[in-house]
């Protein structure tokens, strides 16, 4: 049985106690990391405006331009970051390498991916 309450972005710890807290607006990721980590998890958890509110505006989709539904028993399954530059809480830009898991049906896929994350305001944004 996999443990539902587990985060998806990986990081071993329950929702509650890991990115909950990101999405609900309590608090803001501290380094690039963390913010791609809570992306990811919002990804799974279909939370459309966690992923606008942290997407920079210059390349900020509009609301309907944000797609959840993929092909037929398309699902995230998780995060793996490879590699990360920059981004620390000292930082004000920074790169994620990560690989996003997914599955289709029975069918297991991934996306690679390097990112760019830029602070502003004290805040990480994904660009
Ligand atoms: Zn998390």
């Amino acid at each position: 049985m996999v443990d539902t309450s587990k985060c998806p972005c990986g990081n071993d710890k329950h929702y509650k106690e890991c990115c909950e807290k990101f999405h609900q607006g309590e608090a803001s990721p501290e380094t690039a990391e963390i913010l791609m980590r809570s992306r990811f998890s919002a990804y799974v958890k279909k939370n459309k405006n966690y992923l606008l509110e942290t997407w920079h505006s210059s390349s900020r989709p509009k609301p309907e331009e944000l797609e959840f539904e993929g092909p037929m028993g398309f699902r995230w399954t998780h995060l793996t970051v490879v590699k990360t530059e920059e981004g620390k809480e000292s930082d004000d830009k920074g790169k994620v390498e990560f690989v996003a898991h997914y599955k289709v049906g029975p069918k297991a896929g991934q996306m690679q991916e390097d990112s760019n994350f830029v602070k502003e305001n004290g805040k990480w944004y994904y660009c």
